[in-house]
């Protein structure tokens, strides 16, 4: 019987990377395997992303938003990309900030929603990290820890009701960290509507009221706050969606990525593996949700809901082939999906496909496909499935 390694590699050299062993390829900086799917990321767009956000809040310090892998785009190799550009990060785990001290990021690094457990307080201590505190356990933590932060976000709820404290307790929590030693305290609230109207006044209004009253340092906009409302720019702002290259108001016309003058980051691209003429009345997919009302080319493509894209996108959604924009046809499939080749006479099997960014095949926005899927491009984003080999440019 051959060893657990024996059997999970077999005969393949071991000089080779494990994950080339065991996947055929490796996720990160691969040469693809044969299947054609693959994700470029131009960390050159998120650099110039990254640009577009300071040229809109100049007097504004940055929090480059890494959170969730730098919403599936590799969050080292986005850290990596902005080193130098960036006034600090802003994540979640502990273990990830400190994986970035360790690869020499010496930046700010805020971590968006504190802690988690007592013992992170000692690691936020030791790395110089700034934690968000949001909660009354929080507090108790912090007043059990053998050592404290020197800066801390104190998160309000202004009307998200998600995280933080109420309006009216701010000063009394202020006291508590005050009476802990910690004295450099920076007002946050994160906004529930910063896209739309309604809601963002009401909000905005309240969160200027305590920072009228409190005379602290405070940190308000998201990306959409930091593109539509400069009113909302305090010393420090948290981009992230646009650093990625996608716009925070969808795919409103007017205010698209493009629009913006913002660059995909991420394309996900793959080939026509099959072409054939769907005869009238003949149906495509599963369910056979999509009919032909005339013959009609149809060409097969290797991406599937398991590579990410979006199982509900439905037929219609927009994809590229070889430099066309055409639809989607019937169901996503776990590996596949189909596509109105009518306007693309010159395509072949072989032929470049974009699922969303800009490559070979052709544009998609993201926020587009997102809307069609009923979903949001930071979702098609975060869910780009581990498969995938990744292609790492200009970082
Ligand atoms: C994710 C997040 C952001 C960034 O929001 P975008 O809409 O992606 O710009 C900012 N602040 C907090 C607290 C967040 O959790």
């Amino acid at each position: 019987m051959p060893t657990f390694s024996e059997w999970l590699l077999p005969s393949l050299p071991s000089t080779m990377p494990t994950n080339e062993r065991v996947f055929g390829y490796s996720p990160v900086n691969s040469s693809p395997c044969c299947r054609p799917i693959r994700a470029r990321l131009d960390f050159s767009a998120l650099r110039h992303n990254f640009s577009v956000a300071r040229a809109y809040a100049k007097e504004t310090k940055l929090w480059a938003v890494i959170k969730a892998d730098a919403y599936g785009h590799g969050q080292f190799a986005a850290a990596r990309a902005l080193d130098g550009l960036t006034d600090g990060y802003a994540l979640l785990e502990s273990e990830v900030a400190v994986a970035l001290r360790e690869r020499g990021h010496r930046q700010p690094i805020l971590l968006l929603e504190g802690f988690f457990a007592p013992e992170e307080v000692a690691r936020i201590v030791q790395y110089d990290l700034t934690p968000v505190i949001h909660s009354r356990n929080q507090l108790e933590m912090l007043a059990a820890a053998h050592s404290r932060p020197a800066h801390v976000y104190l998160k309000i709820d202004t009307g998200m009701n998600r995280l933080g404290f109420a309006s009216q307790d701010t000063d009394a929590v202020r006291q508590q960290l005050e009476r802990l030693g910690i004295c450099q305290i920076t007002l946050m609230t994160h906004f529930a509507d910063a896209d739309s109207r309604e809601g963002f006044a009401a909000q905005l209004e309240e969160a200027r009221q305590l920072v009228d009253r409190a005379n602290l340092p405070w940190s308000f906009a998201n990306s959409a706050a930091l593109m539509k409302h400069p009113e909302s720019l305090g010393g420090w702002a948290r981009p992230g969606i646009m650093l990625y290259g996608g716009s925070p108001f969808g795919a409103t016309p007017g205010h698209t990525a493009a629009e913006l003058g913002l660059r995909p980051v991420m394309t996900l691209e793959s080939r026509l593996v099959a072409m054939r003429t769907v005869g009238a009345g003949e149906r495509v997919g599963y369910g056979g949700t999509w009919q032909a009302k005339t013959d009609t080319p149809v060409g097969v493509v290797a991406c599937g809901y398991a590579d990410g894209y979006p199982r509900h996108a439905p037929t219609g959604a927009p994809i590229a082939v070889a430099g066309v924009l055409v639809r989607t046809l019937g169901r996503v499939s776990m590996d596949m999906i189909a596509c109105d080749l009518r306007d693309v006479p010159e395509a072949k099997v072989g032929s470049p496909v974009t699922l969303w960014g800009s490559g070979e095949g052709g544009a998609v926005d993201a926020d587009v496909l997102a809307e069609a899927a009923g979903t949001i491009s930071y979702e098609l984003f975060c869910a780009l499935a581990a498969r995938v080999p990744r292609i790492y440019e200009n970082l």
